[in-house]
């Protein structure tokens, strides 16, 4: 590949960028409600808790798997679709969970 001399860049220098008598703290509007498990899919899920602050943030639990999440945490908690594919859940991983195992009784030497 022959060696190209690179291009200037076009930098524009303005006054700066314009503000609008509008702007200000934005608001965010109602919290959409989940519809699905981040983890297993399920749609039934129960709002928990909310948060003191009207609309700041909200507590969903799944009714399958009892995964539990608040609004405001990343997609990556809080959407299915975002959700970690080595971490989500079928309705046959949950029936077929093993039970955590009990300590073995010591070995004898
Ligand atoms: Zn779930």
């Amino acid at each position: 590949m022959a060696h190209q001399a690179p291009t200037p860049r076009q930098v524009t220098t303005g006054p700066g960028p314009a503000t609008s008598p509008e702007d200000g703290p934005t608001v965010t509007a109602t919290i959409a409600p989940p519809t699905e498990c981040p983890r297993c899919g399920y749609e039934s899920l129960q709002l928990l808790y909310s948060s003191p602050v009207a609309g700041a943030w909200e507590v969903h639990q799944c009714h399958r798997c009892l995964y539990c999440w608040r609004t405001c945490e990343p997609d990556r908690r809080t959407r299915r679709d975002a959700y970690p594919d080595s971490f989500k859940m079928t309705a046959e991983d949950i029936r077929d969970a093993p039970e955590v195992p009990t300590v073995p009784p010591l070995r004898q030497s």
